[in-house]
């Protein structure tokens, strides 16, 4: 990659590359997304909901209306070993019968597993799963998750707010917690090389997600396959984590990305709390199977 030089410090300008709507756990529509990142002053913006392109549309609609420069991307759930990975692809063909053979199936696999949580749950809390479904904006259209869960608990009274349900029954931690069967990071790599996107492993940092990181061989093995940058701009990311994702970034010629994971009312996180750089964003477009939506 010629002269590329990723940034050694957060950009304070750029783009938000890691933000979910309705279409997943995200409280706000893609054009509130837009309306907002335009407040804010952003120079562009993603929409990367969780294993689904159901709100690509809507944001290319609202980022044309209102002259904001869309990517378009997906957080896509992963597992490596026992380690739990989220994998942000952007610009991809989302025609591609791989890429959507796939989603279908970490959705499908998503649903049933809720379902089954919502069931564990159901016998020491006030909720069903029609009182899940309720908190889904979308229908059938909305990637469901643990999300949904913890809002029908905030809306029976049980907490005050979705990260109080984090904290307890809706936790990893707890003996209501089922996983996410997951494609693995290899078979994700494969099917968004495949679809002409560009991959990025999202807040590897973040230690809070996991007992344990993806160590540097994994990371290695996954760049060997044609992973193409790592999302170290992120609040999950602390300091030292920022430093080894750089130096691995640095001496593998990764792109360096930055987002704020941006869920509405869902998460404290703000929009364009963290940001990828101009220079970052014009090589995904390059790299991208998609032109860069206006
Ligand atoms: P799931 O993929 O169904 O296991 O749910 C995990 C999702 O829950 C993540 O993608 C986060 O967006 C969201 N999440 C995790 N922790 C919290 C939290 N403390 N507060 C709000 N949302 C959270
Ligand atoms: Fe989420
Ligand atoms: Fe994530
Ligand atoms: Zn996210």
């Amino acid at each position: 990659m010629t002269g590329y030089v990723a940034p050694t410090e957060p950009p304070t300008r750029g783009w938000d590359l890691h933000c979910h709507t309705v279409f997943s756990d995200g409280t706000k529509t893609p054009a509130q997304m837009i309306a907002e990142a335009r407040e804010r002053g952003l120079d562009g913006v993603a929409i990367t909901d969780h294993d689904t392109t159901a709100g690509w549309a809507d944001a290319q609609e609202a980022a044309h209306a209102q002259g904001m420069p869309l990517l378009r991307g997906t957080e896509i759930t992963a597992c490596d070993e026992d380690v739990s990975v989220h994998m942000l692809a952007y610009q991809y063909d989302p025609r591609s019968v791989h890429i959507t053979r796939l989603f279908a199936a970490t959705r499908e696999a998503r649903l049933h597993r809720t379902e089954r949580m919502v069931a564990r749950l159901a016998e020491d809390y006030p909720i069903t799963w029609d009182s899940v479904m309720e908190q889904v904006r979308e229908g059938g259209r909305t990637t469901v998750g643990r999300p949904h869960i913890a809002d029908a608990l905030v809306a029976a009274g049980v907490y005050a707010n979705r990260s109080e349900a984090f904290a307890d029954a809706v936790s990893a931690d707890s003996k209501y917690y089922i996983p996410t069967p997951s494609p693995t990071t290899h078979e994700v790599v494969r099917a968004v090389s495949e679809a002409g996107g560009v991959v990025v492993i999202a807040h590897a940092g973040d230690m809070s997600r996991n007992p344990r990181l993806l160590s540097d061989a994994q990371i290695e093995s996954l760049i060997d396959e044609g992973l193409d940058g790592l999302e170290v701009w992120h609040r999950g990311n602390p300091p030292e984590q920022r430093e080894r994702l750089l130096a691995i970034a640095n001496a593998h010629r990764l792109l360096v990305t930055g987002g704020s994971d941006w869920h509405g009312a869902g998460k404290p996180n703000l929009l364009g709390e963290n940001l990828t750089d101009e220079d970052t964003v014009r090589r995904i477009v390059e790299r991208g199977a998609l032109p860069l939506w206006r």
